[in-house]
Order: structure tokens, then sequence, then C-alpha cells
């Protein structure tokens, strides 16, 4: 091999992100310590009493302090995976899953992924990517709505039975409906005379019984999906 021309083709080390400066400083000065996380209390007891047993066995004399290695730490969603290691020695855990299988409930609130972050980032808890609960949120929202379909279904025949038994017609069934808008109607002024919502929900109730149970809904949206409309 010629000595002079050979040069080894090897990616030099790419220059430090301001992120990954941060991530080295929180390793550094321990600061991600002190922000907090959601964990399964039965995970957390089984992991720490196999990690308590497992380091006596390896370093029968060892006196240091076990702690959570955060820089192994993996993060999905909001369940968190985590392993001990020793301040003395060199003993390292395996990794342990601190929670039970959840689909994460943001279906059942009013509340975005964006304000779930801001809520987490609140509670010093670092939050899960947008991205991974856009994911979990798609594979679910197909079965949440069809559920609901079927359940609004099931409260219309429930009015039509309670319509029969008072000997009253069951296919005029008298309701109450109202809309929201996502915006509000002063945000079109000088644009349209109309109501300037690109998005609505209406929704239906029952006049019959005094419970006024929602027999029906209908979203509607003018927003179009950025990937369908510019690849
Ligand atoms: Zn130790």
């Amino acid at each position: 091999m010629h000595s002079t021309s050979g040069r080894l083709l090897r990616p030099k080390q790419a220059a430090k992100t301001e992120v990954e400066k941060c991530a080295e400083n929180e390793n550094k000065t321990g600061s991600e310590k002190y922000t907090n996380r959601t964990v399964t209390i039965s995970k957390n007891t089984e992991m720490w009493n196999e990690v308590f047993r497992e380091h006596q066995n390896v370093s029968p004399h060892c006196n240091g302090i076990l702690e959570w290695d955060l820089s192994m730490e993996e993060k999905w969603g909001s369940a968190w995976r985590e392993c001990a290691k020793c301040t003395k020695c060199t003993y390292r855990s395996k990794m342990f899953n601190l929670y039970e299988e959840v689909a994460i409930g943001l279906h059942h609130t009013p509340i975005s992924t964006a304000s779930y972050r801001k809520i987490c980032m609140a509670s010093n808890i670092p939050p899960p990517s947008v991205s991974g609960m856009q994911h979990t949120a798609n594979a679910i929202s197909e079965k949440v709505e069809e559920e609901n379909m079927r359940d609004l279904q099931r409260q219309r025949e429930k009015i039509k039975r309670i319509k029969k038994i008072r000997g009253e017609n069951p296919d005029v069934v008298n309701i109450q409906s109202d809309c929201v808008y996502n915006n509000a109607i002063y945000s079109g002024i000088g644009r349209t005379p109309f109501q300037p919502a690109t998005q609505c929900a209406y929704t239906v109730a029952e006049n019959e019984t005094y419970k006024h149970s929602i027999i029906n809904t209908l979203p509607k949206s003018k927003l179009c999906s950025k990937r369908k409309a510019y690849s």
C-alpha cells in the first residue's frame, strides 16, 4: 500500500449541537435528577428490591449509593424504562419497565397533545414527543370513533323504546342542538359575514327525557392535511 496517497475515510466527529451540549451539562451537574417521572409504584418496588439484592450479591462489601442511571433512561411516550447504578463500584442493573401498558387517554379530554406537553413541562416531567403521541392517537382513534358511533346508535334506540312505551310515535323525536366552532366569531371581521370557523362540532341532544342525552354528533373540518396538499 502506498503510504503517501492513503487516507482514511472516517468521518470527523461532528460539532456538538446546543441540545447535546445541554444534555452533557445536565449529566455533569445532575440537574436531571431534580425532574419528575411517572412510574407504576409496584414496578418501582420490584425494581429496587431486585437491584439492592443483586448489588449485595455482586459487591458484598460495597457501601456505595444506588441511584437511577439517567444516562441510560428510555422514554416511551409517557412510560419510562430505567436502570440503576452504584456510585462506588461498577454495578449496573438491567433495564426495568416502570409502567403498565396503557394508551394515552387524551381522547377523553378536550386537551391537545401540545397542551398535555405544557402540563408535563409545568410539572417538571420530560414530555412525550408530539409525533409519538400522534402515532398512539392515530392507532386508537378509529376504534374510539367506532365505539362512540355505536353508543350514539344505542342512545337513539333507547329513546325510540321509551316513546313506544309511552304510546307516542317513536319516529318523531324532539331534539335540541348547538354548534361549537374553533374560531371566535369576531376573528372573521372584515373578511366574512359568516362564522369564520375552519372546524366545528354539531351536537344533537334529545328533548324527550330529563336526561337530554346526546344522540348524535357531526364534526366538520375545512383544514386540509399538509401531507396530502404538498406531496
Ligand atoms: Zn456498589
